[in-house]
């Protein structure tokens, strides 16, 4: 019974295999290829030696013969190899970009071995579920994000109402104070992942105009005054006159994230360094802060979504930020990067094409 069994399996197995290849069978057959040709040209390479030079083949000959056997075989072995291992490198490459974010990857194959085109339908399905619980959770997130902004707005409101009353004692206007802080981080949340969302689902035109790269970053600047201002912070800058062709409206976030870490985490009486040059049909902008600098550990991940490597400084900012700049210069196929400086402090440098045609 139990071998009817097997015979059975064994048919199926059979019948599959006919159409299809069996990925183990495959490397065993073309390892065996392999050695048989390399044995035949070794044998073949022997046999002409042996008659061009008549007299039996001496131990150094054959050494070469050898060598040259073992060569020839190498090369064979690594071209069939990377010809069979081609589709897991294809696999490998399409899941690097999945891991990256990109959902519409798809892959297709002729190949007749049946894991790889058994893996390959797998994949494809994966991708394309992980793609619809984004796209929903994306959709949530900004949903619920637009929805916080009406009672944000009135709790904020009245706030501001008791403010201004006469009535407040000193310690309710203590209270009203916090209150306010606190919706003002909230709106500040609420409009930070919203943006991302939409960045995120390429819901924003990105409505490319030419303007004054020079200009936005002054702005930026003086927008920020009150807090520079207060910690007595010096400023360095030197911004050469660039027209950028971009979303204005976008890139002004990247200036002003920047700065304000660069203020944020500069001591009292600080200097930022800035500056803008263009060359080669790029901008590239540079910010360095006199403050402790980057952890190396904490270097790859300042870039994600809600990550903050510094906690002294957690209630002044949310985490977003630089998630935000990252995919503002991305969509306008620029790029960030950052580095400690090696006085001390960290320098963000955006390189950015001056025309940016990013449709
Ligand atoms: P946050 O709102 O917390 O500033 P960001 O996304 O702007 O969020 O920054 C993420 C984290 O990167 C910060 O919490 C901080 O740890 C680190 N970081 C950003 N800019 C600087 C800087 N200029 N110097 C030191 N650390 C910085």
């Amino acid at each position: 019974m139990k071998k009817r069994k097997d015979k059975k399996s064994g048919k199926i197995c059979g019948k599959w295999m006919v159409r299809n290849y069996n990925l183990k069978l495959l490397f065993i057959l073309i390892t065996f290829v392999i050695y048989s040709f390399a044995a035949a040209a070794a044998a073949l390479i022997v046999l002409l030696a042996g008659k061009i030079i008549v007299k039996p083949m001496s131990i150094p000959n054959f050494i070469w013969v050898a060598i040259l056997s073992v060569v020839l075989g190498l090369i064979l072995s690594v071209l069939v190899s990377k010809m069979v291992l081609s589709p897991i490198t294809r696999l490998e490459k399409a899941m690097s970009k999945v891991a990256k974010g990109d959902f519409a990857v798809r892959l297709e194959t002729n190949s007749k071995v049946e894991e790889i085109k058994r893996s390959y339908d797998s994949f494809n399905i994966m991708v394309k579920e992980l793609g619809s619980t984004e796209i929903l959770q994306a959709g949530f997130v900004s949903d619920v994000s637009h929805e916080f902004r009406t009672p944000i707005n009135a709790i904020e409101g009245y706030a501001m109402l008791l403010q201004s009353s006469d009535s407040v004692t000193e310690e309710q206007e203590e209270y009203i104070e916090k209150i306010l802080l606190n919706t003002r981080r909230l709106t500040e949340l609420t409009g930070g992942i919203l943006l991302l969302s939409k960045i995120e689902n390429s819901a924003i035109e990105p409505k490319c105009e030419l303007f004054s790269l020079d200009e936005q970053i002054r702005q930026a600047i003086v927008s920020l005054e009150m807090k520079w201002q207060k910690k007595g912070i010096d400023f360095d800058v030197d911004l050469e006159k660039t027209q950028i062709s971009g979303n204005p409206n976008l890139l002004s976030h990247v200036w002003l994230n920047l700065i304000d870490n660069a203020v944020k985490f500069s001591p009292e009486g600080g200097c930022v360094k800035m500056s803008l040059k263009n060359f080669s049909g790029t901008a590239r902008f540079s910010i360095r802060d006199s403050g402790p600098g980057i952890k190396e550990e904490d270097i790859s991940h300042i870039f994600d979504k809600f990550y903050q490597a510094d906690n002294s400084h957690g209630k002044e900012g949310n985490g977003l930020g630089l998630a935000l700049v990252k995919r503002i210069v991305n969509i306008h196929r620029g790029i960030i990067e950052v580095r400690n400086t090696e006085g001390s402090g960290a320098e963000f440098i955006v390189t950015l094409p001056l025309n940016s045609d990013n449709k």
